[in-house]
């Protein structure tokens, strides 16, 4: 099969390789080329990691190592692992169970937040992609939720003038006639967090451990397993202040929708709305809810030591 010898461009998303191989496959129509995955491809979203298309492209791959390799490098997983209770069976190389991971879905949450869950791509490295492999492609680093510039260029991301959330058109960067930027004129602390998010990025894929680390530290932090739900909102509540002060105005906007908008139901309430209600755990929250937690809480969890004294690379 084409797709054993063709593998993805440095930091290409999954769903970026699927399209190029599109391209290169002589299928009629994307339809009929996506058939021969067996799976829904109803949706292609930038910002989710568990999507049943994502699963079916991995799946058809021929080893376990390059599944392992795909779920890791090209798609947004090792940051998303953060928001899966007792992650750390699924970070372990080997014993990776795919079917448990096929279990979870995203929980629908598409407006609750102020950054843009477009497709988004950087102009640099689309020239650079261009002029090195003939065409542009969606780059991974770029799609992590809330994350507004590109690290290598440092350059503001670009989104589809028209808007693209869904890429179920298999369509390319190099495709797209008209671009804007997902932002203007970012606030000092959002530059923070995107750096602090990209950092969090790379060093999840450097490694498979870190970001079980980081949530098991948080969890002993916020020690917020109680039973009844009275308690958690009491906890939440108390803590709320302490967690806006952290974060800062320009960056609660854009992270969450509900700073932005006038709500009938008075302030907003991040925390409990996150952390009272109880989950299941296979209806995945946002990453960047536990990240929020993880930059609130910075001076007091070890494991970001490491982010704050790590240089980001332009090598993914
Ligand atoms: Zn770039």
């Amino acid at each position: 099969m084409i797709s054993n010898q063709f593998t993805p461009l440095p930091d290409e998303h999954i769903y970026s390789w699927t399209a190029r191989l599109f391209r290169l496959s002589g299928y009629p129509s994307v339809s009929s080329f996506l058939k021969r995955y067996n799976g829904s491809f109803k949706n292609l979203n930038a910002n989710y990691a568990f999507e049943s298309a994502a699963f079916s492209i991995i799946k058809n791959s021929e080893s376990a190592e390059k599944k392992q390799k795909l779920l890791w490098k090209n798609t947004i997983f090792p940051v998303s692992l953060i928001s899966i209770p007792n992650q750390a069976s699924y970070s372990l190389n080997n014993h990776f169970n795919f079917s448990e991971l096929s279990d979870i879905t995203h929980m629908n949450e598409q407006l609750l937040f102020g950054f843009s869950r477009n497709w988004h791509a950087c102009s640099s490295c689309m020239t650079e992609d261009e002029e090195k492999y003939g065409m542009s492609y969606w780059h991974v680093e770029h799609q992590l939720p809330s994350v507004i510039s590109c690290q290598k260029h440092n350059r503001i991301l670009l989104k589809p003038t028209d808007g693209l959330k869904n890429l179920s058109t298999l369509t390319l960067p190099f495709l797209i006639n008209s671009w804007v930027p997902i932002i203007d004129k970012p606030a000092s602390s959002i530059l923070e967090w995107n750096n602090f998010i990209l950092k969090v990025h790379q060093l999840s894929i450097e490694d498979k451990l870190f970001i079980s680390r980081l949530r098991c530290q948080i969890n002993d932090k916020i020690k917020i397993e109680s039973k009844y739900r009275n308690k958690r909102i009491d906890w939440c509540d108390e803590h709320t202040l302490s967690f806006e002060t952290a974060l800062g105005k320009s960056l609660l906007k854009h992270l969450f929708r509900a700073y932005s908008v006038n709500s009938k139901s008075g302030k907003p309430r991040i925390l409990a709305s996150f952390l009272a209600p109880q989950n299941n755990g296979l209806l995945l929250r946002n990453p960047v809810y536990w990240l929020a937690l993880a930059y609130w809480l910075k001076t007091e969890l070890p494991q970001l030591d490491k982010v704050f004294n790590y240089e980001l690379s332009s090598q993914f």
